[in-house]
């Protein structure tokens, strides 16, 4: 019999019926796993509650493939995927792993664009199970396990009274997301990245143990998990957060222009935050590809610069008086739409903003990577002409105003500037993968000349894994380099993506 057939056969099938473990890209595509020299015969001493998928395993091509939300599915092949039930299963799987020489990465909300959990061999260790929630609310802090989302986050806080500023999408892992740095909804009042809001981590380091980690205990592992991201050393299995008082009131408001007048909009946003104090607002541009206009119009009639306010305040009057300098300036004036002063809750923001059907939220084929800046106008008018020449419709670019961001000894973050502005491509066919990767390189040399630094997050590193590196002061990246060096001798966990 030719195994082979046989077992892409039955993968086809299964993916046809199988839904729930996200859409799948093109049929046609789907790789086989690579034989490798891993003996399957080894997983059985992997004693644990939770489940062990191996490369010989029938449904190994569905679990690989549902390790990374998105649809450009890495071709990388872990030996083992090991989907944990509890933190016990965690240490199991790490002394495992110590004691067989499989390397570890790990997977929690899938979304990292890079594919960063699916490597080339080793063991994949997939929390994404682990979803506890516990709120202290005299002391404003939640405890929550890896596998924790956005929306659940969002949902369990308020009902308590209570916010942490989110991923803008719903199903964006919360431990993936706030290691790295994390742009939240109401980053502005935040700290600009949510990294700063982790107050304490338990951690199973390579040695098997779990270690507690605050300002004052393990206070190097502290600081590694405030912002390393996707190169991180260890297994986190609790995160301690800082929650903030649940705003009362959530206002927004809209501008829509053609990209032909973005000198008005980044003059008039220049203005308004020389004039007015709006240190308190979410400010983000973005340039899109309007959705409503068929795919191969031309520039000129597609593609827009959206403009949105985002107030978070305790009653409506201080919000609408909030996003009165935006009512009052040209972005009102001179817009061909304005929505202004609409009311949100959470839930709605993200189904209005950001949601599953929107580019920036919907799954697809997806690769970005950005700039911190303190020039965020120009760093847009730099990149506008080579926007107008996305290959696809959904590629966008994002700015976000105002972070607020301070540097800290505490925390390994250390990309200060005063704006976040991302290029993103995003695309449905694997034909189309080459143009739109190409596109997304040539937005390097156009922004980063504005370049404080990089989000760790969101960098290309499949095409250039030195960007890595340039997410850090050269100070952090080489302290880094010395705490793995020291907590992680044997190079147990992958590195950064492409770094050995
Ligand atoms: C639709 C969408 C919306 C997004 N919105 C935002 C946004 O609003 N703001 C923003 O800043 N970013 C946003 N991102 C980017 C997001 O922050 C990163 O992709 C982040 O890496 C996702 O984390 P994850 O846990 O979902 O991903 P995963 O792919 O599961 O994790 C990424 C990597 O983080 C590390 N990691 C994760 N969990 C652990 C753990 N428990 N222990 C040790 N290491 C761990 C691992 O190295 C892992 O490979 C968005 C991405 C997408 C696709």
């Amino acid at each position: 019999m030719n195994h082979k057939k046989t077992s892409r056969r039955l993968v086809l099938k299964q993916l046809a019926s199988m839904t729930a473990l996200g859409a799948v890209n093109s049929l046609r595509s789907l790789p086989l796993a690579a034989a490798g020299n891993y003996d399957p015969a080894d997983k059985a001493g992997l004693k644990i509650e939770g489940k062990v998928i191996d490369r010989k395993d029938e449904n190994y091509e569905i679990w690989r493939q549902s390790m990374v939300w998105h649809h450009s599915k890495p071709n990388r092949y872990p030996d083992l995927m090991v989907r944990v039930q509890s933190e016990r299963d965690v240490i199991a799987a790490v002394k495992y792993a110590a004691a067989h020489k499989h390397k570890i990465s790990i997977r929690s909300g899938g979304h990292n664009s890079t594919g960063s959990s699916l490597r080339d061999g080793g063991m994949v260790i997939d929390v994404s199970a682990l979803g506890d929630i516990q709120i202290d609310v005299s002391k404003q802090i939640a405890s929550i396990q890896p596998g924790v989302r956005s929306l659940q986050l969002v949902t369990v806080a308020r009902d308590k009274g209570l916010s942490f500023p989110v991923p803008h999408c719903p199903s964006v892992g919360l431990s993936g997301f706030t290691m790295g740095g994390g742009i939240g909804w109401n980053y502005a009042q935040r700290g600009g990245m949510s990294t700063f809001s982790i107050v304490g981590a338990e951690i199973v380091t390579a040695d098997g143990k779990q270690v507690v980690a605050t300002a004052d205990q393990n206070p190097d592992l502290y600081w590694a998990v405030r912002g390393m991201g996707p190169g991180f050393f260890g297994v986190v299995t609790r995160l301690h957060l800082q929650l903030y008082p649940v705003p009362e009131a959530i206002m927004a408001s809209s501008y829509i222009f053609p990209l032909d007048k973005l000198e008005t909009v980044t003059t008039t946003i220049d203005e308004i935050r020389k004039r007015h104090n709006i240190e308190r607002i979410e400010l983000i541009t973005l340039l899109m590809h309007h959705p409503e206009v068929p795919a191969d119009a031309p520039p000129e009639k597609s593609k827009i610069c959206f403009v949105t306010a985002f107030a978070f305040e305790n009653s409506t009057d201080k919000a609408r008086a909030a996003l009165a300098p935006f009512a009052q300036s040209a972005l009102a004036t001179e817009s061909l739409v304005q929505i202004e002063n609409q009311q949100f809750s959470f839930e709605e923001l993200y189904d209005r903003y950001f949601s599953l059907r929107d580019p920036a939220g919907r799954m697809a084929r997806y690769a970005v990577d950005n700039v911190m800046t303190d020039e965020a106008g120009k760093t847009l008018h730099a990149l506008a002409d080579h926007f107008r020449r996305a290959p696809t419709k959904d590629c966008h670019i994002l700015a976000a105003y105002g972070m607020n961001l301070q540097a800290s000894d505490d925390a390994c973050f250390s990309s200060i500037a005063d704006a976040y502005l991302g290029c993103y491509a995003i695309w449905d066919r694997e034909e189309n993968d080459k143009l739109n990767f190409d596109w997304l390189q040539q937005t390097i040399p156009l922004m980063d000349p504005f370049a404080k630094g990089h989000y760790v997050n969101e960098v290309e590193g499949r095409l250039n894994p030195d960007r890595y590196r340039q997410c850090f002061t050269a100070d952090n990246w080489a302290r880094i380099q010395q705490l793995r060096q020291q907590h992680d001798p044997q190079g147990l966990f992958y590195s950064y993506l492409g770094h050995s």
